[in-house]
């Protein structure tokens, strides 16, 4: 029956919706009026739920089942059985569990995290802060002979690495179904060792780990600090380096930088390839607010942007990705629902909370540093006592922008001064505010200042 109700919903949802959310569905049970789905994420549960119950619902009840509600399960699924599920071809599944049975412990034992279907290259947009990365990600994915290893990317909260992590994965898998890709965080690969440890099971832990061929460790830094953890990590890697087999690992920032994990490890973290994701820019999220504002008009028909709301939340919207992306959802989420077009203004009132979030808090010390390097004197001339004028008047441009850019009273300048008195600040607010008007060369320094540091 469900197969069905697929053919029909294909038939309402369009191909693209119905490959994306539809067709990863599947029916568990009919009970007491609920219908229970599985599927492989929570935010695609979410996402069906939202979008699609009621046709589900509704297509379900005309061929005579008795549901009247419907409820989703985030069915946990390795790598391996998320591929096969997501592709066409039913006869892919196949290679994969004969290979699978004639060497070590089936794809099934493998205790990998659920890979998002959605992360693929196909979806990753490329720009300048990420483009080194990128490029590293595909040739791994590509195979060949081993060339990087390992590939450690790094990089700040929602910059893509996960992302790419789950992309090289889909597109091995796709490559080559024969090869046993295992990706899971360094949290998951501690909580399995623990388990073995615990169960006397080290052998059949030992063996799984060293018989996959691409092993992926995202967010390695969280077992910095974690001893024996560590211990195991580092023969895991030694002997799958040692077999020629690929290793891929991410973190929040360089090897060199993890604080607490040893040294023999840095170093080994090392000797691949270490690229590093960049803070995006506008152009970056600019393009990623593009192709996610067209694939949401698939979903969302008849929805348009009024000129300058992708650019506005672009400039406005800087701390990361995942950010940007709930806006661009709510905002599409909210603007179906009004039935508007959407327009700056029903950005600025549906994203109120996020705009206000991300807006940068320039600090005292920030302004500081930045006015003093470009005048070119020392930063503790800022607070000294130093009273000659090539010192003391780019001073007061700090105290100025401090004042503008900061919600900071005049006395709380001042103590950021050295200790200067309120009634010093005001002088010295006052003085640039003068100059301004008359110092074409004032004028421009201080817009200068300002652009830069509200970036
Ligand atoms: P990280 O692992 O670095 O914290 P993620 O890979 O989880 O970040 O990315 C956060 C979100 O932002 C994900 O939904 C991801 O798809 C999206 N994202 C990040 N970078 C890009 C990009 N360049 N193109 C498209 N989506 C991106
Ligand atoms: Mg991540």
């Amino acid at each position: 029956t469900w197969g069905r109700v697929k053919q029909q919903l294909l038939e309402t949802v369009g191909r693209n919706n119905y490959a994306n959310w539809i067709e990863p569905l599947q029916l568990q049970k009919v009970d007491n009026g609920v219908a229970l789905f599985s599927v492989p994420t929570s935010f695609m549960a979410n996402w069906v739920a939202r979008n699609f119950s009621d046709q589900i619902l509704k297509h379900l009840k005309a061929l005579d089942v008795p549901a009247s509600r419907v409820e989703f399960k985030v069915e946990t699924v390795n790598a391996a059985d998320t591929v096969r599920a997501a592709s066409s071809d039913s006869s892919a599944a196949a290679p994969i569990a004969r290979a699978a049975s004639e060497s070590g412990p089936s794809v099934e034992e493998l205790p990998g995290a659920p890979l998002d279907a959605r992360f693929t290259f196909d979806n990753f947009v490329v720009g300048k802060p990420n483009e080194l990365a990128h490029a590293a990600a595909r040739r791994v994915a590509e195979g060949g002979p081993v060339t990087f290893n390992p590939l450690f990317l790094y990089g700040g909260v929602g910059l893509g690495k996960t992302h790419l992590m789950h992309a090289i994965a889909h597109e091995i898998q796709v490559r080559d179904p024969k090869l046993r890709v295992l990706y899971l965080s360094a949290e998951q690969f501690m909580y399995r060792f623990v388990q073995a440890l615990r169960d006397r099971q080290m052998m059949d832990f030992k063996q799984l780990f060293r018989s996959v061929d691409v092993l992926m460790v995202d967010d390695v830094q969280f077992i910095a600090g974690k001893d024996s953890t560590q211990e195991e990590f580092f023969h895991t890697f030694n002997a799958l380096v040692d077999q020629g087999k690929q290793i891929i690992i991410s973190a929040d920032r360089a090897p060199g930088e993890i604080k607490d994990l040893e040294d023999r490890i840095k170093s080994r973290l090392q000797c691949g390839l270490v690229v590093d994701l960049h803070p995006t820019d506008y152009e970056l999220r600019l393009g990623i607010l593009q192709t996610k504002a067209e694939n949401y008009r698939a979903q969302y028909q008849g929805l348009v942007f009024a000129d300058g709301v992708l650019e506005f939340l672009a400039h406005r919207i800087t701390t990361n990705v995942r950010v940007l992306e709930g806006a661009l959802m709510r905002l599409f989420a909210f603007a179906s629902l009004v039935g508007r077009e959407i327009t700056m203004e029903l950005a600025q009132e549906c994203l109120a909370d996020i705009l206000k979030a991300s807006d940068r808090k320039v600090t005292v010390e920030e302004i500081q540093r930045r006015v003093s390097e470009h005048y070119s004197i020392r930063l503790s001339d800022m607070i000294g006592p130093k009273r000659v004028r090539v010192i003391a008047r780019p001073r007061q441009v700090a105290m100025y922008l401090s004042k503008q850019l900061t919600s900071r009273s005049l006395p709380e300048i001042g103590r950021r001064f050295g200790g200067r008195d309120h009634t010093t600040v005001m002088h010295g607010v006052r003085r640039i505010e003068e100059l301004q008007t008359t110092d074409s060369q004032m004028f421009e320094d201080v817009e200068m200042l300002r652009r830069a540091l509200e970036a």
